[in-house]
This record gives C-alpha cells, sequence and structure tokens, in this order.
C-alpha cells in the first residue's frame, strides 16, 4: 500500500456498475495524481462511522449516490448555496477535519446541455417526468435559465407538489406547473422532455410517452445512460426527434466534482473517452 495515495470514491447502495471509477482514475492518471477512486457500497448503519473515519482512511473527496444524498446532509460541516437549495449532496470534499457538501448534477446537466447540445433555455418550455433527487437538482438549474414554462409529473404526486411548490418559492419568472399524468405535460406544446425516472433502465421496461406526442421539434433527454440508448429514446429518434442519454450529465457533474476535490482544470476529453469505451451499445449489464 502506498501511504501517500490519496484516495477518492463513490459511497451508496448499490454501487458496483457505476462508471464513475472508470473516468475518475482517467483523469486522475492523466495528470499523475498519486490518488485512486473507488467505490464504497455502504449499509445504511454504515454510513455515519464512515463519513467520521475519513481522515484515517485518508479520504479526500466523495460523490454520494442512491439511497445517500439527502442521508449524508446532517452529517456534515458546511454545504453549498446550491446544495442546500436542491435539498441534496453528491460531492463532498474532505479539508482538514471537515467535510464539505456540494451538488453538481444540476450543473452538470445544464453544462452538456447548453454547451454539447447548443439548447437555449429562454423562452423554452419543459416538461419532467420523475420527481425525484436528480429532477430536483436539473429543475434548480434549469429554472436559472429563464425558461417559460416547467411542468412535472411523477408517479408519486406528492414528490411532484412538492418540486413544484419549491421552485416557485424560489424561482418568479418561470411558470411552474404540476400535472396529473403524462398527457397532461402537453409534450406537443413542449421543447425539452427530460425522463427523470429509472424507468427504462430494464429491458422489460415499457416506454413512458405514446408516441403520438413526440414531434420533430422536441429534444428528448433521458438521464439514464445504461442502456445507452432506451426504448424512449428510439421512438424519439423514429419520430424525427434530437435526442440525449444521460452520458452527457454523468461526465460534466463527474468533471466538475473533479474540480472541486483537485482544484485544478479537468480532462474533459480523457474522461469522455474513458465513458464512450466503458459504454457498449447495448449496455453492460
Ligand atoms: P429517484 O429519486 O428514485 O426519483 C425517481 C422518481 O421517478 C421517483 O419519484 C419515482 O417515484 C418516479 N417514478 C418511478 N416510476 C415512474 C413512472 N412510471 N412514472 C412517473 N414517475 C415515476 O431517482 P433519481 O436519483 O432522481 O434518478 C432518476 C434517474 O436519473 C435514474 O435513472 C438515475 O439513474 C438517473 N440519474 C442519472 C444521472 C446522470 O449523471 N446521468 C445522475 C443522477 C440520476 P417512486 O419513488 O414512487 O417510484
Amino acid at each position: 500500500m502506498n501511504p501517500q495515495k490519496k484516495i477518492y470514491g463513490l459511497i451508496g447502495y448499490p454501487v458496483k456498475h457505476s462508471l464513475s471509477p472508470l473516468m475518475h482514475n482517467a483523469a486522475l492518471s492523466h495528470l499523475k495524481i498519486n490518488a485512486e477512486y473507488k467505490l464504497f457500497p455502504l449499509q445504511p448503519n454504515e454510513l455515519p462511522d464512515f463519513l467520521k473515519n475519513f481522515k484515517k482512511n485518508n479520504i479526500f473527496g466523495l460523490n454520494v449516490t442512491v439511497p445517500y444524498k439527502e442521508k449524508v446532509m446532517p452529517l456534515l460541516d458546511k454545504m453549498s448555496k446550491e446544495a442546500r437549495l436542491i435539498g441534496a449532496v453528491n460531492t463532498i470534499k474532505a479539508s482538514r477535519n471537515k467535510l464539505y457538501g456540494f451538488n453538481t448534477d444540476g450543473q452538470g446537466f445544464l453544462k452538456h446541455l447548453t454547451c454539447d447540445l447548443k439548447f437555449n433555455l429562454k423562452g423554452k418550455t419543459i416538461a419532467f417526468i420523475g420527481a425525484g433527487g436528480a429532477a430536483r437538482a436539473v429543475s434548480v438549474y434549469l429554472s436559472k435559465g429563464n425558461p417559460k414554462r416547467i411542468s412535472v409529473y411523477d408517479i408519486d404526486k406528492a414528490k411532484a407538489k412538492a418540486i413544484v411548490k419549491h421552485l416557485k418559492e424560489n424561482f418568479k419568472n418561470v411558470d411552474f406547473r404540476f400535472v396529473n399524468s403524462v398527457a397532461e405535460l402537453n409534450i406537443n406544446d413542449t421543447d425539452l422532455l427530460i425522463n427523470a425516472t429509472p424507468i427504462g433502465m430494464r429491458g422489460a421496461d415499457h416506454c413512458l410517452v405514446d408516441e403520438k406526442y413526440i414531434h420533430k421539434n422536441l429534444l428528448v433527454y433521458d438521464l439514464i445512460y445504461n442502456p445507452k440508448e432506451t426504448k424512449l429514446l428510439r421512438l424519439a429518434k423514429k419520430k424525427g426527434a434530437k435526442v440525449s442519454n444521460g452520458l452527457g450529465m454523468l461526465l460534466y457533474q463527474g468533471a466538475l466534482s473533479f474540480e472541486i476535490w483537485i482544484g485544478k482544470k479537468a480532462p474533459i476529453e480523457i474522461m469522455r473517452s474513458a465513458l464512450n469505451e466503458a459504454c457498449l451499445p447495448a449496455g453492460r449489464e
């Protein structure tokens, strides 16, 4: 064991399918940083002690995934304004004796959407299917770009209502709507449709949207990246819509986390190649 080696990693459960080690270890080795990014599958009762012992384990930074994005918050010393606004943490920086929480999911999504996909948010109409942690992070960042309208549907109506209430309280210039069904999302009159549910990850999953709603001026963004092409994306492509899977979001949220930990510009193309090489067309399962 190399005692000088700094440790970074991902905490969550399960984490074994994560692509984060590939992109972060490629970046660390490219910059010749003596560090390693590891996976830490944790049971809920292991979380407090794991965080308490970060110094002993030489941990300098962590990503956080399901189911701990909210649960880590009371265990941290300080949180960024964005993490507090989103209500979840996906990045922890350990410095001296303290743990600092950040959220790079929303900003990562926005970077991919605006820099790579060249999507201009101003005046646009947006529809969300799913109102969990990822939707919360992404919708906060989209709201900053002055879209005209954001509509939210979730099978759990209370969750969709809660997001809409939270967004209304924090952003005054956007028309936020809670809706009861996919039909009420009014996708025919929408510029950007986001799937923020896990539906589509398994081959047996149904497609959440009827093909009659999909049109050529729509961008369908599925936050899922494994498989690379969900049934929803396949249908959208067939109907002539623009499509994106969640790999770009994964890349940019990872790059932002890397910069928080290391304090240097992330080698984005190295990280992108590592992800592209790992992601086979049919997914990794
Ligand atoms: P989450 O907190 O579990 O939220 C998912 C939401 O979708 C839940 O509220 C869930 O309701 C709802 N839902 C499930 N089935 C539905 C259906 N048929 N119709 C409408 N709503 C439905 O998960 P998350 O962390 O937000 O993640 C959502 C997706 O984004 C996952 O696929 C995840 O892998 C992906 N993600 C990607 C990235 C990336 O970097 N690309 C980052 C984060 C997340 P119930 O709780 O009632 O089931």
